[in-house]
């Protein structure tokens, strides 16, 4: 890159020079034209002047060209038709053809005076022609001498061109490199810095530039570095969350398996006899298996609730009917822990998924029901508050102990272990609540007093984009 640049910097040098030298040198031979003629025309008026047209021309000419002291130097007389009446480089007149026809001859008989270049065929060289008529009778005179414009001081001029042309060069070359230098020095660093990319942690630290580009660069490396560190940690993160999810599923499904497989070994044994404990064993295995399906339900709802948000249905659901249907379904259970289920619910209609908003109800109210007291009570109420509908379900059981309280929707947390196996629990229900409401932006509130009662609050919004 840096010899590119250094390559075209010259390329464009060398044109800028040619350019410049060609126009310059165009100037120049304009004004030494104008310069030379008015110089040749004021030559031939004097020696207008001094001529007596009367005497010898041919001898008058020769000894203008004798003060001229150039040998190319041609003096010519002619009259107003063309012919020559004398010439300083010729002796025989006779052979010489008319000039009427030549450029100055034309132009100084019409204007007074006139001028031409052209190669002289009898010099065999570029001539500056500039001629006059004659103030004392019908003349004209000319003039003829060597010109090649600038051409004619090459020679002279040679050094110095080539000196400046060397210096120009010589400086333009430090100059680019410099300038090359400027450039692929700060991209050589960044691409240094970038080498660190193969490292575990990359660290970048990039200078200030002098261009501004080159510090774009850097800054949108560093935004990348950092986007990159950020969702590689919330990777780490969320790879250190599954592993603790998967190690406490298999842990609580050992513990029943372990269970199930030594009843069922003392039955196969025949070591057991008694009728009784037989049933016994039969029921405490099937209290396990039903266990582990709760537990594999409810993971198989939370896989669901994290992999499949993006396909979940939104439509208008009633919730009323919904709360029914849920506390109809937990009515044995409610019974069988003696406590009586109080509905009181507006008539809503909101924007969610019936199977998530089902899932809230079941494991909210299973919860009030499962830790309540015998003779205990669970009221659902259902209302709304300008955009939001406000689900409360409160139960005068065993309430939830204050430091406990954040730590309840954690995965597979549970207050009283033995009481929440013993009534099916998984550990699950809250976190799979928490879930559901964080999907809908919604908030989830506890209120609890020990031995008093919980009381569990949602707000949800009425109207969630249905294509969320
Ligand atoms: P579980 O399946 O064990 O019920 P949850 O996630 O639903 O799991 O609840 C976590 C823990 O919070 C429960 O084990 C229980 O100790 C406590 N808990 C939940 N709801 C209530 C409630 N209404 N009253 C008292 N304790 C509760």
């Amino acid at each position: 890159m840096k010899r590119a640049i250094f390559k075209k910097f010259i390329v464009i040098l060398s044109l800028v020079l040619f350019l410049s030298g060609s126009i310059f040198s165009m100037a120049i031979s304009d004004i030494m034209l104008d310069k030379t003629r008015n110089n040749l025309l004021y030559t031939l008026r004097m020696a207008d002047f001094s001529i007596d047209y009367q005497k010898n021309l041919k001898e008058q000419v020769d000894s203008l060209k004798a003060i001229e002291n150039e040998e190319a130097t041609r003096f010519t007389i002619l009259d107003f038709e063309g012919n020559v009446l004398a010439d300083s480089n010729l002796t025989d007149y006779t052979k010489v053809e008319n000039h009427s026809g030549r450029e100055e001859i034309k132009e100084a008989l019409k204007m007074g005076e006139g001028y031409a270049k052209r190669y002289s065929d009898t010099m065999r060289i570029p001539m500056l022609y500039v001629s006059c008529l004659s103030g004392k009778g019908d003349y004209i005179l000319r003039i003829a001498v060597p010109f090649s414009g600038l051409l004619q001081y090459t020679g002279m001029l040679l050094p110095a061109i080539l000196f400046s042309i060397g210096t120009t060069l010589g400086i333009s070359i430090l100059l680019a490199n410099q300038f090359a230098r400027s450039i692929t020095k700060p991209l050589m660093e960044i691409t240094e810095e970038l080498r660190k990319l193969k490292e575990q942690n990359p660290e970048f630290h990039f200078k200030k530039y002098q261009y501004e580009e080159m510090n774009m660069i850097a800054d949108t490396i560093m935004e990348m570095s950092n986007a990159v560190k950020e969702s590689m940690k919330q990777i780490e993160f969320e790879r250190m969350v599954r592993q603790e999810f998967f190690s406490n599923a298999s842990h609580e499904l050992k513990t029943p398996i372990t269970s199930v497989r030594g009843y069922v070994e003392l039955l196969e044994n025949g070591l057991v006899t008694d009728e009784g404990q037989k049933k016994e064993f039969l029921a405490r295995i099937k209290k396990e298996t039903q266990n582990m399906t709760n537990l594999i339900n409810d993971i198989l709802m939370i896989s669901r609730l994290e992999t499949k948000e993006a396909e979940v249905v939104l439509s208008k659901v009633r919730v009323c009917p919904l709360v029914s249907e849920v506390c109809t379904s937990l009515e044995p259970l409610a019974k069988q822990c003696d406590v009586t289920i109080e509905m009181n619910c507006r008539p809503i209609v909101m924007t969610a998924n019936t199977q998530q908003l089902k899932e809230l109800f079941t494991n909210l109210i299973n919860n009030a029901i499962k830790y309540n007291k015998p003779g205990g009570k669970v009221s659902v109420t259902v209302t709304t508050e300008s955009d939001e509908v406000i689900i409360v379900v409160e139960d005068t059981g065993v309430g939830i102990p204050e430091e406990s309280k954040q730590r309840v929707f954690e995965r597979f947390y549970r207050v009283d272990k033995g009481r929440s196996k013993k009534m099916g629990g998984t550990g699950l229900g809250l976190s799979i609540v928490k879930h559901v409401v964080n999907y809908y932006n919604g908030t989830i509130h506890l209120e609890s007093t020990l031995n008093i009662g919980s009381k569990f609050t949602v707000r949800l919004p009425k109207n969630m984009d249905e294509k969320h």
